[in-house]
């Protein structure tokens, strides 16, 4: 609908219907217009949007109205799309299952008739996961049902899209993501809405398309923190669409490599179900690890003679490599001998030093600055690089590898979305011999031709103090090692390192998930966090320290009262608020940041806790403090 609303008019979606208010009449305005050609957003949307508000605490509009397409959020006329027409291909080949994926889907399929039910699919990379989720649509579009695909990233949309489609030809199939335009996001919502479509394939705000014959979830990389949103309502994309099969007694299905600990937990206690892909589909084995030490002599600042020589004997053999490094610029640091070295004035950060243009920008708040010819201290003109980025190591492999065709993949390099399809298109075509590149590359993709992947330098994760820092690493590296003889060469990775005795090394090396989890289980046991604890943060945001920790102070004696109150009135369960600290960084563009942590074994009572407290943190915050809440903390900076 379209509403006046102060002198502007704007667009809303009408929630609710009554006959009278207890406003005076006066003070009611009519609607202006209804918009009739889009079907309402159906209950069961609004339902999902309502407990995500609830539960992540935040407000219905702020959850809702960005899943919504943009075309309906506007005042302005909107056009019809065209009818969506599925693609018409030739007859798709479809390969024989292995062994693995066979059982895999065996016991998987009975779930389709089974109502609400959870399994996770943990395959190793390139275990043809993405097989078995095609074999699902097929039987739940063989009987007339839709199914929801969610991936983390919208990167990774087209190429799920292209393998539905080719399987499927005739079938609607559309996308749901934030980069769609305006037209494509609305003809997909539509379809979805009026069956047109079957399948959507989507990122974490697909979770809300309408689906009136839902019959599958499936959440590919489910451990993936990109499904939880870093700013605005804090949902968990992957929580959401579990909430919403259980509301519509469907089965999902999570599938990784590398499972969030989260859901390895209710695997191991049996709560939820487990199939497994040990083995690839196609490549004939898993790529061999090795670590090289970099404490010993190196061809160049970050690259060990291992991987130097690895790199040319593929070169030799017309082979592709992938240098993984996941920082971008030229070099993390600029420093000088006297100890200075070049920071940001804003935030509590070093400014990287960039090439091309030669600049030093601060990845946290953007600024920028030029390059002191001398030290600003005491005036030396030997200003030193410290540390590899990809422009450094590309720049590098260019002295080191004559005759190379050398690709850089970073935000800096592939800055519209126009250039990754050309992008993917010469590594597919052999026209890139050696990619540096960020995460961006390490996702899901299927490159046949690189036999060796390189990670420059595993270590920084290894000092961070985020509780999930050596999961995510874990998870990376095993997914970066995953590109690795993905076609008919076997594959090879090696990890470059300063501590080579780390023991989550040891289960990389041996891709020894179980291992590690097993491990980092016993650690979260003992320390009381997830998933044996549940968390919930309380972030603030203002001009000087002083403002955060007295408002967080007052939010931890807020939250001890209303959770001795919650005991004394029979509510089991205890809330803990530890005491506030200081984010790890600590100032971005001059606002400095702070967090309270609260903890709670019990998820109802730490639930209770937050609802009380919600409403009075306008109140004790004031107005120097800006803070929001984070249910499920994912980034513990
Ligand atoms: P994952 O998602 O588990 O990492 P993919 O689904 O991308 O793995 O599969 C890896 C590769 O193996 C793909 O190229 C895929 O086409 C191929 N593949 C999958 N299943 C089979 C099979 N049963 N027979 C032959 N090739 C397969
Ligand atoms: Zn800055
Ligand atoms: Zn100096």
């Amino acid at each position: 609908v379209v509403v006046p609303f102060g002198r502007r008019r704007m667009a809303g979606v009408v929630l609710a219907v009554d006959v009278a208010s207890d406003w005076p009449p006066e003070q009611l305005k009519s609607i202006e217009s209804i918009d009739r050609r889009a079907p309402p957003v159906p209950a069961e949307v609004l339902a999902l949007g309502a407990f995500a508000a609830d539960y992540y605490r935040a407000n219905l509009g702020e959850v809702l109205l960005p899943a919504l397409p943009p075309a309906l959020r506007s005042t302005r006329q909107w056009r019809m799309p065209r009818a969506l027409a599925g693609l018409q291909g030739p007859g798709p080949a479809v390969p024989q299952l292995t062994a693995e994926q066979s059982d895999a889907l065996a016991a998987l399929t009975p779930q389709l008739d089974g109502g609400f039910s959870t399994t996770l699919l943990h395959g190793v990379t390139g275990s043809g996961k993405t097989e078995v989720y095609l074999r699902l649509l097929e039987a739940v579009l063989a009987s007339g049902g839709q199914a929801l695909v969610l991936v983390p990233e919208i990167n990774l949309v087209p190429q799920m899209m292209a393998r539905v489609c080719e399987r499927f030809p005739g079938v609607g199939v559309v996308a749901q993501h934030s980069a769609l335009a305006d037209g494509e996001r609305l003809a997909g919502w539509l379809a979805a809405q009026s069956g047109a479509a079957r399948v959507v394939v989507g990122t974490r705000l697909a979770v809300f398309a309408p689906l009136p014959d839902l019959a599958l979830v499936v959440i590919d990389e489910e451990h993936d923190a990109s499904y939880k949103q870093q700013d605005g309502p804090r949902i968990h994309a992957r929580d959401l669409a579990l909430w919403r099969a259980q509301q519509r007694a469907v089965p999902v299905l999570l599938g990784s490599a590398t499972p969030s600990l989260e859901t390895w937990a209710r695997a191991e206690a049996g709560a939820i179900g487990r199939v497994t892909l040990r083995q690839r589909a196609r490549a004939a084995a898993l790529p061999r690890l090795e670590l090289v030490d970099l404490r010993r002599a190196t061809a160049a600042p970050g690259i060990s003679f291992r991987l130097l020589d690895a790199l040319k004997a593929r070169l030799a053999r017309g082979e592709q490599s992938l240098l993984f490094i996941n920082r971008r610029g030229y070099s993390p640091t600029l420093r000088c001998n006297c100890g200075w070295s070049a920071e940001c004035r804003r935030c509590s950060a070093h400014l990287v030093l960039h090439r091309d243009p030669r600049v030093l920008r601060c990845h946290h708040c953007g600024a920028e600055h030029v390059i002191p010819k001398s030290c600003p201290d005491c005036g030396n003109l030997d200003l030193q690089p410290i540390g590899q980025a990809t422009q450094r190591i590309e720049t590098l492999l260019a002295d080191l590898l004559p005759g190379a065709r050398i690709a850089r993949v970073d935000r800096d390099s592939v800055r519209r979305r126009e250039d990754w399809p050309q992008l993917l298109a010469d590594i597919e075509a052999r026209r890139i011999d050696v990619l540096v590149g960020t995460q961006m590359l390490s996702k899901g993709h299927d490159f046949p031709g690189i036999t060796l992947v390189g990670v420059v330098d595993a270590d920084g994760a290894l000092y961070a103090s985020d509780f999930r820092a050596p999961e995510r690493l874990f998870a990376q590296l095993l997914q970066v090692a995953g590109r690795a003889g993905r076609g008919d060469s076997p594959g090879e990775v090696l990890v470059q390192t300063r501590l080579p005795e780390h023991p989550l090394f040891e289960s990389l090396l041996r891709g020894d998930f179980e291992g590690f989890a097993a491990e980092q289980m016993a650690e979260r046991r003992a320390a009381g966090l997830p998933p044996f604890a549940h968390l919930a943060m309380i972030r603030a945001e203002a001009g000087s320290d002083e403002p955060c920790e007295r408002f967080l102070d007052s939010v931890a004696h807020a939250v001890r009262d209303i959770a001795a109150a919650g005991r004394q009135s029979a509510q089991r369960g205890v809330v803990q608020a530890f005491d506030p600290v200081p984010a790890t960084l600590q100032r971005v563009a001059g606002q400095h940041r702070w967090h309270l942590m609260l903890q709670s074994a019990q998820r109802p009572a730490l639930r209770a806790v937050l609802a009380s407290l919600a409403p009075r943190l306008p109140g004790i915050a004031g107005r120097s403090v800006r803070w929001a809440i984070d249910v499920d903390p994912q980034q513990i900076d």
